[in-house]
């Protein structure tokens, strides 16, 4: 991403009709274009080559364990909210190789595997997940150690951003603090405006130096004040429909009082522990590492692979795994996202996406999960009154 800049270029209206010509620049700069997409049976990212490859004219339907797409009745280019896919696949790949090694008659050579990375252009960044990517930087680069390869890939990556015009059924955001609106972390951000009468244009906020310039190449005017306060009132009204709400307020030391609290023995009869929240969650980053050999024992290589606290594998130490039931992998699951994370990097680990109630195959949702906890101590504590409100001592 370029040098922020935002909020010193006034908004500007980029027609759709010319949106192709913004792809077209980001490739001439030999940017890897990746964004939304059908496949799958599902929206999710991968390369573009043009602006049919978006999404155009469809949406989605999301409910705890429930995503089904659906035809709209206008061609959006972003009618839709995110998928099971976030784009930690492309800066943090779920399989990685770290090196290879050879064997000859001179011994063993460990060679570092240069992976050739190629600059991405991010198409499509919904502000929960800039926040997540936030999140991902703050533990792969800004602690004591930094990890090249997402550092490799997350320096020179382009982010064009689009402000949520729809809330999806298990979206959050607006009590995370973490949308609809993109804020920051963005060098373009788009809200889309279709009108009755036809017109279909996007009003485009500048956040980078690097931003500024690929926008002069592309054909655009000033935008207008009733153009500014639609798209304004779009964003407005999305934060006003998220399909789930999640109480911030003192949610950390809600977590550390209830280690031992009866919810965890609920939660643990429904869960599958299959991982799937962890997969799709756009913050989470367990690894594992494997290595292989051929079988003529002069080859090897070790590989980084995506793991999850949901498998017993993961705390296994000598003797047997640390966390060995459903209850214990759920609970340092959930109070490491709201509550532990923020003891070890200073923010939440959840950005109220949504996905891993989305994608649990038995709707398991960590915002009623955390309401039904925080509910009993108000039923046995009279005193713990908690006011309404998005207090997110996170944000
Ligand atoms: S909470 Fe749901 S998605 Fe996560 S491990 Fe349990 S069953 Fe799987
Ligand atoms: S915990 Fe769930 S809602 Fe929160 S960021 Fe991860 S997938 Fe999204």
């Amino acid at each position: 991403m370029g040098k922020n800049n935002k909020n010193t270029t006034e908004k500007v209206i980029l027609k759709h009709d010319h949106f192709q010509t913004l792809i077209d620049l980001l490739k001439e700069r030999e940017y890897r274009i990746v964004g939304p997409t059908l496949g799958e049976g599902a929206i999710v990212y991968d390369d573009l080559n043009t602006v049919d490859d978006l999404p155009i004219g469809w949406t989605d339907d999301q409910d705890g364990g429930v995503y089904r797409l659906k035809k709209r009745n206008d061609r959006a280019f972003f009618g839709y909210t995110v998928g099971p896919h976030s784009w930690k696949k492309f800066l943090f790949p779920s399989q990685l190789r770290l090196w290879k090694a050879r064997r000859d008659e001179n011994g063993f050579h460990i060679e570092n595997d240069k992976n050739e990375i190629r600059k991405f252009a991010f198409i499509g960044v919904r502000s929960c997940d800039l926040h997540a990517i936030s999140v991902q930087d703050t533990v792969f680069m800004h602690g004591i150690y930094s990890e090249p390869n997402y550092k490799a890939r997350r320096e020179h990556t382009f982010i064009l951003a689009v402000n949520c015009g729809m809330a999806g059924g298990t979206c959050f955001c607006a009590s995370m603090s973490t949308g609809p609106e993109a804020t920051s972390g963005f060098d373009l951000a788009l809200t889309e405006i279709l009108q009755e009468k036809g017109e279909h244009y996007f009003v485009v906020e500048t956040g980078t130096e690097l931003g500024a310039e690929i926008l002069l190449n592309v054909p655009h005017r000033e935008a207008k004040k009733e153009e500014i306060h639609a798209a304004e009132t779009i964003i407005k009204n999305t934060s006003q429909s998220m399909g789930r709400t999640m109480e911030t307020k003192d949610i950390k030391d809600l977590l550390y009082r209830n280690y031992e609290h009866p919810r965890w023995d609920d939660v643990a009869k429904r869960c599958l522990t299959c991982a799937n929240c962890t997969m799709v969650c756009p913050t989470c980053f367990c690894t594992t590492v494997e290595d292989v050999t051929d079988l003529t024992g002069e080859h090897a290589e070790r590989w980084r692979k995506w793991d999850s606290c949901f498998t017993m594998d993961f705390s296994f130490i000598h003797g047997g795994s640390i966390r060995a039931s459903a209850k214990s992998r759920y609970r340092q699951w959930m109070t490491h996202k709201l509550a532990t994370w923020i003891d070890q990097f200073g923010t939440s680990g959840c950005v109220g996406c949504g996905r891993c109630i989305t994608w649990c195959p038995v709707a398991i949702d960590i915002t009623e999960e955390t309401r039904e906890i925080r509910k009993s101590e108000q039923t046995h504590s009279p005193n713990n009154s908690i006011k309404e409100g998005n207090n997110n001592e996170n944000a």
